[in-house]
């Protein structure tokens, strides 16, 4: 028997299927990401009636690839919440109508829950363990108690920090560069970043520096970037494009800057873990995931915080961090093993934009 997975929540048309034993048997992902690039940002619309023409091709090419037939599928797994409505509509709906045609049961799926237990199926990670989810929607800290039990200590006030590469990457024209016209905002600041030689030229401020929570803003900073930025062309007389050298700076110094921020608040959330007993010594583990964790200069300063603090860090493989099929069957088979959220009375099911991870302590955290 085996899963099969539906992931729709934002730009992505993934699916994927699992074995019982957690072998992905099959995966497809069908990406908008050059469709958005070209249109500056992503359209609800455009984003809907792409998944529309994929998602049926996605599936049959995924049960294709895994040599399996609807009827050797065990439950179908399909993301819920959060995301654009539009997008999850169009997997759920999909999912409901093969659940019918088929009489399998549906497995609802957190798509910020399946980013933080992927790294499961690649290390022996155990609860409780903090995570550190950043990603082009979300940038948050919670302790992940079980499957289906998150405490969410800190989030995004303001804007995540892979839309604020994008929008960045954006404004300095970095898709003019060969190079990175085919990437997404923060591989092409990483990569631009790695040809710096002045990183400290810039400064950058440590958003909220003086508060303890666990809380995130990334507005300031992406501000003061682009005014650094505007300064610079105006100075020189030219677009970013033509400041090739100045935008390698500037892009190391928006890392370090990001980086900055999320250590600082990270190392916070140990500390509030571990005087409030939510991490016990033998379980002191760190999971980033999101598409923004594929960044391995922030990876090596988050590696950095917990070698001091003691803490064992994992990340799934880059292409798990991203979204995708693979991560939605396996919270699905997470569920299915402990027999959890199998849901046979589909009328009972819909779809959730807007939905915080877990049970809020973020107030309890200063
Ligand atoms: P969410 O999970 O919050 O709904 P999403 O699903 O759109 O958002 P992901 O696919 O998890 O996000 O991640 C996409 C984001 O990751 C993009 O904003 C992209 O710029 C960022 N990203 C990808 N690779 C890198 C990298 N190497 N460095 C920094 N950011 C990166
Ligand atoms: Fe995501």
């Amino acid at each position: 028997s085996c899963l099969l997975g539906i992931e729709t929540s934002c730009d992505d048309t993934g699916c994927a299927i699992i074995s019982d034993s957690g072998e992905v048997l099959g995966e497809t992902l069908q990406s908008q990401n050059l469709m958005h690039l070209r249109n500056g940002g992503i359209i609800p619309d455009v984003a809907q009636d792409l998944h529309r023409k994929y998602i049926e091709p996605t599936v049959d090419k995924t049960l294709q690839a895994a040599n399996i037939s609807m009827s050797d599928i065990s439950a179908i797994a399909v993301t819920l919440q959060p995301g654009l409505p539009l997008s999850l509509a169009i997997g759920m709906k999909y999912a409901k109508h093969l659940a019918r045609k088929f009489n399998k049961p549906i497995i609802p799926i957190h798509h910020m829950e399946a980013h933080a237990l992927v790294v499961r199926k690649e290390y022996d990670v155990s609860f409780p363990f903090l995570t550190l989810l950043i990603s082009g929607g979300h940038c948050l800290l919670a302790v992940a108690q079980d499957v289906n039990k998150f405490l969410l200590l800190g989030e995004s006030m303001d804007s995540a920090p892979g839309e604020v590469f994008d929008k960045i990457a954006r404004r300095m024209k970095l898709r003019n560069v060969p190079e990175y016209s085919q990437m997404c905002g923060g591989q092409a600041i990483e990569m631009a970043a790695s040809k710096a030689t002045n990183p400290h030229m810039f400064k950058l401020p440590l958003p909220l520096a003086e508060y303890k929570d666990c809380n995130f803003s990334f507005n300031g900073l992406k501000t003061s970037v682009l005014y650094q930025l505007f300064k610079k062309e105006k100075v020189h007389n030219v677009d970013a494009d033509k400041l090739i050298p100045e935008v390698n700076d500037l892009c190391a110094a928006t890392l370090m800057a990001i980086s900055r921020h999320l250590i600082h608040r990270t190392q916070r959330a140990i500390e509030f873990c571990s005087k409030n007993d939510l991490i016990p010594d033998k379980k002191k583990q760190l999971v980033v995931s999101g598409g923004v964790a594929c960044n391995n200069y922030i990876f090596k300063s988050l590696t950095m915080l917990c070698n001091e603090l003691d803490y064992a860090i994992f990340r799934p493989t880059p292409k798990l961090c991203t979204d995708n099929g693979v991560m939605i069957a396996w919270n699905g088979l997470e569920k299915w093993w402990r027999n959890i959220d199998i849901v046979t009375d589909l009328k009972t099911l819909d779809i959730k934009a807007q939905s915080p991870l877990g049970e809020s302590l973020v107030d309890k955290v200063i």
